[in-house]
C-alpha cells in the first residue's frame, strides 16, 4: 500500500535528475558527500542526494555508499492511522513486563566491556568484542534458551561471531527472528545508544518471552560486525539460508539505536513492499505504547537489510533520526542522557506485535 502522503513527497522527489538514497550517515561520509552534492529530501532517516558529479566519478567509498532510488520508495511520515482495534489485555499484560531498569542494566553491561568492534578481535582474544558474545551467550542461557556461537570469520586473535538463542515452537512451526546488533564503532565503554541499547532490547525480549510457550520458534541474534559492513546479519542470513532455517522465518525485527528521546517518535523503516505490514506495526505502537510512530522507506544501513534482501518482511525500530543523538558513532556515546523509559516503550512495542503474531501461552514460573 503507497499512502496518500507518500505520492506527495514522491511528486518532491523527482523534481530533478536521478536521486540517491544515503546508506550511510557517517559523519565523515556527510562531511564528504557535501561537496558534491545537493539534499533532494531529507526526512527523518530518509535522505536523498542530487549528485552535482557523476556517480562513477566519485571516490568508491562514497559511491558505495549511495543508491539510486525511484520516488515511489520513498517515504518518511507518520504511518497510517485507521488501522487500531481494540488493545488486548493478555497482550498488554505480556509487554508491561519488559522493564526499564532491567533493559538498563543489559545495555550497562554490554557498554562497559571495553572496546567492541569486531576488528579489535585482531589485537586482543579479551577485546571487549569477545568479552560482549561471552556476556550475551550467558544470558541467553541462563533464562533458559539454547545458544549457538554462528562464527563467520577467523580474526587474528579470536573468532567474529554471531550469538544466538533459539527455543522451538510448536511442532511443524513457522519462527520470528528478532536481531540487533551487540558491536560498536569501538571506542572504549562507549556505542551504548549504538547499539547496546538494542542488543539489550533482544535480551530484554527473551527475557519476557522465556516465561511463555509460543506456537512460533523463536530465534534470537545478538549480531556482530553490524559497524564493519553489516557482516554478521549477511553472514546469518547467508548461513540460515543454507540450512533451510530461513525459509521458516515469517518476519524479523530489528533494534538499532532506541534510547535517545526528544520527542517520542519512533520510526519504522522497510521497504515499499512491506509497506502494510510497518502501518500494522505502527498501529499497535497506538494502541500499546506512548510512542509516535513514524514509517521510513527504502531501508538502508542497519541489521534488517540482509534479511529485507533475503525477501522476509522485517523492519528496523530506530529512535527519530530528525533529532537523533549528538553521540552517534563518537566516544561521549555513553549511558548518561540516554531514556529507558523510551527505550522500554520500543521493546513493548516489538513484543505486542509478536503477541499479535503468535500464540503466547504462560508458563508456570521457575522455581
Ligand atoms: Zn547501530
Amino acid at each position: 500500500m503507497l499512502l496518500p502522503s507518500a505520492l506527495v513527497h514522491a511528486q518532491n522527489v523527482s523534481a530533478s535528475g536521478p536521486s540517491y538514497l544515503l546508506l550511510s550517515q557517517d559523519p565523515d561520509f556527510l562531511e564528504q558527500l557535501s561537496k558534491v552534492s545537493s539534499t533532494a529530501y531529507s526526512s527523518g532517516r530518509t535522505r536523498l542526494v542530487s549528485l552535482s558529479v557523476p556517480l562513477n566519478e566519485l571516490p568508491a567509498w562514497i559511491a558505495s555508499r549511495l543508491r539510486e532510488v525511484s520516488p515511489g520508495e520513498v517515504y518518511n511520515g507518520p504511518a497510517a492511522e485507521g488501522a487500531e482495534k481494540d488493545a488486548d489485555p493478555e497482550i498488554i499484560s505480556i509487554i508491561s513486563k519488559a522493564d526499564p531498569g532491567r533493559l538498563m542494566n543489559y545495555a550497562r553491561d554490554i557498554t562497559m566491556t571495553g572496546k567492541r568492534n569486531s576488528g579489535q578481535l585482531d589485537y586482543s582474544a579479551a577485546s571487549g568484542n569477545r568479552q560482549a558474545m561471552d556476556y550475551i551467550a550467558a544470558s541467553f542461557k541462563g533464562l533458559g534458551y539454547s545458544v549457538e556461537r554462528q562464527c563467520y570469520k577467523e580474526r587474528k586473535a579470536d573468532k567474529e561471531c554471531n550469538i544466538i538463542a533459539r527455543r522451538a515452537g510448536e511442532p511443524g512451526n513457522r519462527a520470528i527472528l528478532i536481531v540487533g546488533h551487540m558491536d560498536s564503532v569501538g571506542f572504549e565503554n562507549a556505542g551504548a545508544d549504538d547499539n547496546a541499547s538494542g542488543a539489550a532490547g533482544v535480551l530484554e525480549m527473551a527475557r519476557v518471552l522465556s516465561g511463555y510457550k509460543s506456537a512460533h520458534s523463536l530465534i534470537f541474534v545478538a549480531a556482530n560486525g553490524e559497524e564493519n559492513g553489516i557482516t554478521g546479519s549477511y553472514a546469518c542470513a547467508r548461513i540460515m539460508k543454507a540450512s533451510g532455517e530461513l525459509s521458516k522465518v515469517d518476519w524479523a525485527i530489528n533494534m538499532d539505536m532506541i534510547s535517545w528521546n526528544r520527542d517520542g517518535i519512533l520510526e519504522i523503516e522497510t521497504n515499499k513492499e512491506f509497506s502494510a505490514h510497518a502501518d500494522w506495526v505502527g498501529a499497535q505502537a497506538r494502541l500499546y505504547t506512548n510512542l509516535r510512530p513514524y514509517i521510513a522507506m527504502p531501508a538502508w544501513g542497519s541489521d534488517h537489510v540482509p534479511f529485507l534482501e533475503a525477501g522476509i518482511p522485517t523492519y528496523l525500530s530506530i529512535e527519530h533520526w530528525e533529532d537523533h543523538s549528538p553521540c552517534y558513532h563518537k566516544a561521549c556515546d555513553k549511558l548518561e542522557s540516554l531514556s529507558w523509559d523510551y527505550a522500554v516503550q520500543i521493546v513493548r512495542l516489538n513484543l505486542a506485535v509478536i503477541a499479535g503474531k503468535t500464540r503466547l501461552t504462560g508458563l508456570p514460573p521457575k522455581p
